[in-house]
C-alpha cells in the first residue's frame, strides 16, 4: 500500500506521493495572494471588478438586485500626520476587520485605493444598504486603535447606489456610488449619502 510521502521510481523517473489537501491547500493559498489585499485582508481591486462584473450579469440575467456601497476615511492625513503612517496603516486593517465581522457571508470587502473600500451587497437593495452604512458609520466612529499606547480614532464617508436596472453599466454603478460619497464629504463628512 502507498502512503503519504512515499516515493516511486518508475525507471529513472522518482514520483513522491502526496496525499489530496497539499495541493489543495497550495492552490488556495496562491488564490490568496492574487486576490487579496496583504494589509487588510480585504479583496484587491482587480478582483472587486471582477466581482462587480459577475454580479452585473447574474443580476441581468435573473433578474436581480445588487448595491454598492463605498466609503473613504475622513481626514486621514491628520491621522497619519499625528500617530505615523504605520499607526494609518493599524487603524486600516483594525477597520477592515470590525467591518468583514459586521458582513454577510456574500458580501464583498474590497480595498479600491489607499484609504478606500467598496461593499458590493448582492440581494440589497437601497434600503438595506443604507441600513448597512450606517451600521458601520457608526461602528467606526466607535472604534478605538490602540497604537503603541496611543488611542486612534477615526471616521468615514460612504456613498450608497443601488443598480438602477440594465441600462447601468457597471462603471456608471460605481462613479454614481463614488459621487454621492464625494457628496457626503462636502456635507460635513462622518455620513453617508444615498
Ligand atoms: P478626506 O478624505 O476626508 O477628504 O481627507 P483625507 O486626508 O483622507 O484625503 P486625501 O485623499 O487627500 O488623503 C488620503 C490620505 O490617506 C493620504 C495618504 O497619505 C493616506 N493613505 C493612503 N493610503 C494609505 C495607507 O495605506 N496607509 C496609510 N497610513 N495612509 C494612507
Ligand atoms: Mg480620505
Ligand atoms: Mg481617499
Amino acid at each position: 500500500l502507498v502512503q503519504n510521502g512515499d516515493l516511486i521510481r518508475i525507471g529513472q523517473i522518482t514520483l513522491k506521493f502526496i496525499q489530496g489537501a497539499a495541493e489543495g491547500a497550495y492552490h488556495e493559498e496562491l488564490y490568496r495572494l492574487v486576490t487579496l489585499d496583504p494589509l487588510t485582508q480585504a479583496y484587491n481591486r482587480r478582483h472587486f471588478e471582477q466581482e462587480l462584473a459577475r454580479e452585473h450579469s447574474r443580476s441581468v440575467r435573473y433578474g436581480r438586485k445588487f448595491s454598492l456601497i463605498l466609503f473613504d476615511f475622513d481626514h486621514f492625513k491628520e491621522i497619519n500626520d499625528q500617530f505615523g503612517h504605520l499607526a494609518g496603516d493599524a487603524v486600516l486593517k483594525e477597520a477592515a476587520a470590525q467591518i468583514r465581522e459586521r458582513l454577510r457571508r456574500d458580501d464583498i470587502l474590497a480595498r479600491v485605493g489607499g484609504e478606500e473600500f467598496a461593499i458590493l451587497c448582492p440581494e440589497s437593495d437601497l434600503d438595506g444598504a443604507c441600513h448597512l452604512a450606517s451600521d458601520l458609520g457608526e461602528l467606526i466612529r466607535k472604534l478605538r486603535v490602540i497604537y503603541e499606547g496611543l488611542t486612534i480614532q477615526a471616521t468615514i464617508s460612504l456613498g450608497v447606489a443601488e443598480w438602477s436596472g440594465e441600462d447601468e453599466t457597471p462603471d456608471a454603478l460605481y462613479q454614481r456610488a463614488d459621487r454621492l460619497l464625494y457628496e457626503a464629504k462636502e456635507r460635513g463628512r462622518d455620513r453617508y449619502c444615498r
